[in-house]
């Protein structure tokens, strides 16, 4: 892939300046690739990627991908969108864009340099599921008009989208399901479950459990989800996916209050909110097809994930 210009791989990572994307691009750039971080900056921080930027094969870029770019390159992951209910919600017309648009602009310019592309696509495909755990073959149930919707049939599209371009034009692609996912650098006020409920204890603040705190998510850690993304990027050509990413054990969202409670030591007492609408009551991967193709599967138990994240909040939030 790499032209005869160059000794290194050139990767577009959008979204790079946010939580996944500035991971991915610290990676990439160790792995010795040529790394574009390009990023509108809603939801992302140059804080995030300020340690990589005396490093001259890293190039940031401030674009929103609702517009059309050119750039030269052999990869592009793309990652840009919101990815917190909260700030997904916050404007769910730009969400859509960003996730339609985005990912026309995107396939377009893959397209048109025959870069690969990878989508960062979600659990939220498979909505309220019926199914459970979600295999990549199972059609999801969303509601269309629903709060969720914006993020969820934006998504769902953009996967449309991608293999279309793959029937139509022979766009290289590959489609990854990502599963929640946890990790330092993830925005204090970020709005998602862990990073609510680890600032909430550090700062001995009630933690907000919505409804009964009995729906249930499995939870990666973002070093394992990364090393999948890469492994999909580089996977032989033709496997598209989709592939779920995301780590099998189950939480329900009391089980996870109380582990994090343990773990800060925090004296914080629970406190319960109402539902917001359309909240998926179970959600866990069946990750048999990211094992067998790709030989993937997460390594880092819970516990020893949120203390790292325990950690990285508490320097955080006393800076
Ligand atoms: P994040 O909000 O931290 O990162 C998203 C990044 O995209 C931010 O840096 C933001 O500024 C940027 N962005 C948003 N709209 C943009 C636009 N129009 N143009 C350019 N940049 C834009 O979220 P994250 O957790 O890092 O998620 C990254 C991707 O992974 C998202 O596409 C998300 O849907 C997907 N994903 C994440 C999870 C998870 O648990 N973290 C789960 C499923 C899917
Ligand atoms: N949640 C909660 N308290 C919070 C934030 C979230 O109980 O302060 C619940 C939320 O209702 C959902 C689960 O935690 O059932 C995961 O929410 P998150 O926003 O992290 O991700 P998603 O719903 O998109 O999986």
């Amino acid at each position: 892939m790499a032209t005869y210009k160059y000794d290194r791989l050139r990767i577009l990572v959008t979204g790079g300046a946010g939580f996944l994307g500035s991971h991915l691009c610290e990676r990439l750039l160790n792995e010795g690739n040529y790394v574009i971080c390009l990023d509108n900056f809603f939801t992302g921080q140059k804080r995030n990627i300020l340690h990589l930027m005396d490093n001259r094969y890293l190039e940031v870029i401030r674009h929103d991908i609702v517009n059309p770019i050119l750039l030269e390159v052999d990869q592009i992951y793309n990652l840009a969108c919101p990815a917190s209910p909260v700030h997904y919600q916050f404007n769910p017309v730009k969400t859509t864009k960003t996730s339609v648009m985005g990912s026309i602009n995107m396939l377009g310019l893959a397209k048109r340099v025959k870069a690969r592309i990878l989508q960062a696509s979600t659990s939220e495909v498979y909505g309220d599921p019926t199914l459970h755990p979600q295999r990549e073959d199972y059609w999801g149930n969303v509601n269309t008009i629903g709060i969720r919707a914006c993020y969820d049939e934006g998504k769902r599209c953009a996967e449309t989208l991608f293999f279309d371009y793959y029937r139509q034009n022979n766009v290289d692609i590959k489609v990854v399901r990502i599963f929640n996912t946890y990790g330092p650098r993830m925005h204090p006020d970020d709005g998602r479950v862990v990073s609510n409920f680890i600032v909430q204890a550090l700062k001995g603040k009630n933690i907000t459990i919505f409804g009964d705190g009995t729906q249930t998510r499995s939870f990666c850690y973002v070093d394992d989800l990364i090393d999948g993304m890469i492994r999909m990027m580089n996977s032989v050509k033709g496997f598209t996916g989709p592939v779920n990413l995301g780590n099998p054990f189950e939480y329900n969202m009391r089980e996870l209050a109380e582990m994090v409670i343990r773990l800060t030591g925090s004296g914080s007492k629970l406190e319960y909110k109402p539902l917001p609408m359309d909240d998926p009551k179970r959600r866990q991967p069946d990750i048999s097809l990211a094992k067998e193709k790709l030989g993937w599967e997460p390594h880092m138990m819970v516990e020893e994930g949120l203390k790292k994240t325990i950690e990285y909040f508490r320097e955080r939030i006393n800076q």
